[in-house]
């Protein structure tokens, strides 16, 4: 299966086209029209430091703007896109939008970084790192200003081949990001040989963590491994001020959730950053 993935998906891809019910092809078929029409909205979400409240980064997370449906969320559409290869052509999307906006975001001082998420798809095609190469070299958009999120079951789909891409990933400048810690089947082992920048907790962990004992202990866990391997950690989901309160106290240097900002379009976002740093400060 993932020897098929590196060969560019299109064995998998016409088989499962060849096995898809009417509805999945005419999602299919809808997904790629959405591209063509340019219905497709890139949201970002602000990362904020617990030290000093500086809006560092953001999260760019994908949205449709179907004509009738309105505003449709990843969920209904980036699995779907998964399973059938598409999320390439979605990833490859993201990346361009993202480089058109990314001068836009930056600010006097250090580098906005973007965050992008990554599918299993993307980390197995032998082409990925020179077309991320070639389209930020297009919009003349630094590797150091994107980090890359992926996932632990992405990584543990194919670990050798994943490690080889995350290595040319990391030479080549950008920061790496384990997304949804905790919830795949990830291995310590492989955490410590790969080359990654930080760990995202996972939001189910930080929502439980207020109530519930165990989760506490699992975000407290999960922040001391990442200091001891040399990590930063970002908390997700932080949707009150206890989370916060909390987050900050067990050591966590970035939050990320609703009490912060919700995921904005680039004009929204900018205003608010503004607002934001007019209230806490920037350095
Ligand atoms: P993720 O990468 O783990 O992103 C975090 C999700 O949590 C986002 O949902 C975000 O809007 C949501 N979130 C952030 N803060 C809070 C909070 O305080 N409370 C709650 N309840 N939710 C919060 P979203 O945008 O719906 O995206 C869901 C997932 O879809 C993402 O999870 C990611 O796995 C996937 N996704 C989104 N955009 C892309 C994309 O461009 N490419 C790929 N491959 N996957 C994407
Ligand atoms: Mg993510
Ligand atoms: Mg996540
Ligand atoms: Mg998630």
């Amino acid at each position: 299966y993932a020897a098929k993935n590196r060969t560019e998906d299109i064995i998998q891809y016409k088989h499962e086209l060849m096995t898809s019910t009417p509805e999945s092809l005419s999602l299919l078929s809808e997904l790629r029209q959405a591209v063509i029409n340019d219905e497709l909205r890139v949201y970002l979400q602000p990362k904020v430091t617990t030290k000093d409240q500086q809006v560092i980064a953001a999260e760019a997370l994908v949205r449709w703007q179907h004509p009738e449906k309105g505003l449709v969320p990843p969920f209904k559409f980036v699995p779907f896109a998964e399973q059938t290869g598409f999320v390439r052509e979605l990833t490859k999307w993201i990346i361009r939008a993202v480089a058109k906006q990314w001068h836009d975001l930056q600010m006097d001082g250090q580098t906005f970084r973007v965050s992008i998420n990554l599918s299993t798809r993307d980390l197995l095609a032998a082409s990925f790192p020179e077309f991320l190469a070639k389209t930020l070299k297009e919009y003349n958009v630094p590797a150091s200003g994107l980090c890359l999120e992926i996932t632990e079951s992405a990584i543990m789909d194919d670990p050798g081949f994943a490690e080889q891409t995350l290595a040319k990933l990391s030479n080549m400048g950008f920061r790496l990001s384990i997304d949804d810690f905790g919830t795949g089947y990830s291995s310590l082992g492989y955490l410590k040989r790969l080359p990654v920048n930080e760990l995202k907790v996972d939001q189910s962990f930080v929502f439980g963590m207020i109530e519930n004992n165990s989760d506490r202990m699992i975000v407290q866990s999960t922040i001391d491994l990442a200091h001891n391997l040399g990590l930063d950690v970002v908390a997700e989901g932080v949707e009150t001020e206890a989370m916060y309160q909390m987050l900050a106290e067990l050591g966590c240097e970035e939050v990320q959730g609703y009490l912060i900002g919700k995921p904005m379009p680039l004009d929204a976002f900018i205003t608010w950053r503004e607002e934001w740093n007019a209230r806490y400060g920037s350095n």
